[in-house]
């Protein structure tokens, strides 16, 4: 029996688990799967009961789990706790995908129809553009072991040492090609190897990959330049490979494509993306949005696209993850929306949408 974790968290977490949960279930009914579900703390809930921002027993969890579902983390009374120990330990997210090496960060932007006017980009430059951004998760300065903030020669100074080595780089590209293989076959992989020695590795380490599929388009762009044109021509761009950091920046960024964090899904892989039996740890690829949480207003859809990703990557049904996306388009179209993508609609209403307009594409997919 399939077995996943899931983690609501912080803040609008919660929330948005909720309505992603409901969604797990109508998926699992139609294709006849009966999972098995845990639930736990992560980060801000778990640190306040156990003085850790994940325990070891979630992570044993998480590891006797085919997918972890994680609704969003962190918020003011806990971004400036420092831990004993490394990066992971400062972050319930990034405990897990370091010590669960979930290294190929998926995330997917769009424009939707429905709502091209709330985009700040002109409809005919959005019209069909389909961004895969690819977080490296597991390394880079966010990772950095040798970090620190202290006095020297009297100043503050602060630091973190950016590193990648060649098998890291090599892994997650390869994952950058396969996953382009099954898209539109174009890859970009952008680095400032122009001013830093990291990204001369990064950019040497991604072209010998490259070289493994000529069937698939590439090029090298210097970040700076990539960030303008991911903004100027968006249609140009299918499968976008990024540092960390990098990552974390324009993940954010092409959401512009759909007007809302709140539309963003994401899933932190392990494993090989041709093949749908990865492990993965899905999740909004927003925070926990301190400044809504609840209220009973967020948008829960780019949680409920996770669970697409999900059964895409985890379980090998693309074809739910499809079905879903419709039933996404066919909600919006109708004219529901939350209030940060120009509603009114609270999470609840918005996801019994959801679930109607999902019944009735489950319907045709049956007849069909
Ligand atoms: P945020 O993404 O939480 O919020 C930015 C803006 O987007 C806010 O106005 C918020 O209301 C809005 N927003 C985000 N998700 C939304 C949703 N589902 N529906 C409607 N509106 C939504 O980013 P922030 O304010 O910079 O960070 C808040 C906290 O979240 C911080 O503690 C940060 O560390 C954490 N964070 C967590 C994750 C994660 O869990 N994956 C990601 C980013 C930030
Ligand atoms: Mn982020």
């Amino acid at each position: 029996m399939p077995k996943v974790l899931a983690l609501p968290g912080d803040g609008i977490g919660p929330e948005i688990m909720d309505s992603a949960l409901k969604v797990l279930d109508r998926l699992a009914e139609h294709a006849q799967m009966s999972f098995e579900i845990d639930f736990d703390l992560l980060h801000g809930a778990s640190f306040d009961q156990h003085r850790t921002f994940c325990t070891q027993v979630v992570l044993d969890k998480a590891r006797d789990s085919h997918a972890v579902l994680v609704g969003a983390v962190g918020g003011p009374a806990w971004d400036n706790i420092r831990l004993p120990g490394g990066p992971e330990n400062q972050d319930g997210l990034m405990f897990l995908r370091h010590h669960l090496q979930t290294f190929l960060g998926l995330r997917p932007a769009r424009s939707w129809g429905p709502l091209v006017s709330q985009s700040p980009l002109r409809p005919e430059r959005t019209q069909g553009a389909e961004i895969m951004i690819l977080r490296e998760m597991c390394g880079g300065a966010m990772f950095a072991r040798d970090r620190g903030l202290g006095l020297v020669d009297g100043r503050r100074r602060g630091y973190d040492l950016t590193a990648y080595d060649e098998t890291e780089v090599e892994r997650f590209a390869r994952g950058g090609f396969e996953l382009a293989r099954q898209r539109r076959g174009r890859v970009v992989s952008c680095d400032k190897s122009n001013v830093m020695e990291s990204y001369k590795l990064w950019r040497a380490v991604v072209n010998e990959v490259a070289a493994d599929y000529p069937d698939v388009a590439f090029e090298n762009m210097f970040a700076d330049n990539c960030a303008f044109q991911l903004m100027a021509r968006p249609g140009y761009f299918d499968v976008v490979l990024c540092c960390n950091q990098l990552g974390d920046l324009f993940s954010d960024l092409t959401g512009v494509l759909s007007g809302s964090l709140g539309m963003l899904p994401s899933a932190c892989l392990v494993g090989d993306p041709g093949l749908g039996r990865c492990f993965g740890i899905y999740e909004s690829t927003g925070g926990s949005a301190p400044d809504i949480a609840g209220r009973g207003i967020a948008n829960p859809l780019g949680m409920i696209l996770s669970v697409g990703l999900m059964f895409e990557h985890s379980f090998a049904r693309r074809d739910l993850s499809r079905i879903l996306d419709q039933a996404v388009e066919a909600t919006l179209a109708a004219g529901y929306s939350t209030q940060d993508i120009g509603g009114t609609a609270t999470t609840a209403a918005m996801t019994d949408a959801l679930l109607t307009a999902l019944d009735q594409q489950l319907r045709a997919a049956d007849r069909g």
